[in-house]
């Protein structure tokens, strides 16, 4: 099967019954093919030289974050500053880039969670239990740990720990499966200790954590990560996919940092 259109993240399924994570190739904004079935099969990746930009579909040279043109990074409101750092939320100074966006988007329950990626990390998002950010960031196991009002208060909370816990994902350890087993409640108890008395009482009591299964048939020892503009035409056998990540043997190609690009993939037979 041929299919061709601009790249977006591909888009993914938890199963809760089995903790198996499923991926679809996500083009022009809809799931066009099921990547799990094309695990142990050719897959042909060609980049045309075009990228549009996923905010305002204008052609452009170059992508900034997530596959957005320059202006719409310095404009658009889920591209601010603070929706990475919620912590630095400005919307109560009257200078949020989209006021009634940011009511829309950040004045919402969001969850302060674990994920065991590489180390464990912390991490926010809005909404309950984060299957989709997991499964993004290549978790095997994650549990949301603390439900708070909105994204500043979840931010400050994530801030106040940070210092302890990381907020990053080693990639490279995440697609090696190089990932530590320190259990979730030394950083829980951690938590604890930096939390003051009101940010504690949004902690979850029993929280529970949920372990996550991905395709992969064989995980590298080292790797070697691609870019489709240094290499336009992939023809390889997809060994897996993990994270946003296809994986073909040692070679591993970030589909999210790709986001705008127009392609086209194949699936022999
Ligand atoms: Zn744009």
């Amino acid at each position: 099967m041929d299919y061709n259109g601009t790249l977006r993240k591909m888009n993914n399924q938890y199963d809760e019954a089995t903790g198996d994570v499923t991926y679809h190739l996500n083009l022009d904004n809809e799931s066009v093919c099921n990547l799990n079935d094309a695990i142990g099969k050719e897959v042909t990746l060609s980049f045309s030289g075009k990228i549009f930009c996923t905010g305002c579909g204008k052609k452009i040279r170059k992508t900034y974050s997530d596959g957005l043109c320059y202006p719409c990074m310095m404009s658009l409101p889920q591209a601010d500053m603070c929706i990475l750092k919620p912590h630095t939320c400005h919307h109560h100074k009257g200078t949020c880039r989209d006021p009634q966006w940011g009511l829309d988007n950040c004045f919402k329950p969001h969850t302060l969670y674990l994920a065991r990626s590489s180390s464990i990390k912390i991490g926010i998002t809005r909404g309950t239990v984060p299957f989709g950010r997991w499964m993004d960031q290549g978790a095997i196991e994650g549990m949301a740990i603390g439900s708070f009002p909105n994204r500043r208060e979840v931010g400050l909370a994530e801030y106040s720990v940070s210092e302890k816990m990381s907020d990053k994902t080693n990639w490279r350890k995440m697609l090696t499966n190089d990932v530590t087993d320190v259990p979730f409640e030394d950083y829980i108890d951690m938590a604890k200790a930096t939390l003051d008395e009101e940010q504690k009482e949004h902690l979850i009591e029993e929280p529970k954590s949920y372990k996550l299964n991905y395709p992969v048939t064989a995980y590298p020892e080292k790797v070697k990560s691609c870019n489709l503009t240094k290499m336009p035409f992939i023809s390889k056998v997809l060994t897996g996919i993990k994270g946003q990540y296809l994986l073909f043997d040692n070679e591993v190609l970030n589909l999210r940092s790709h986001a705008g690009f127009e392609i086209g993939l194949t699936v022999e037979g």
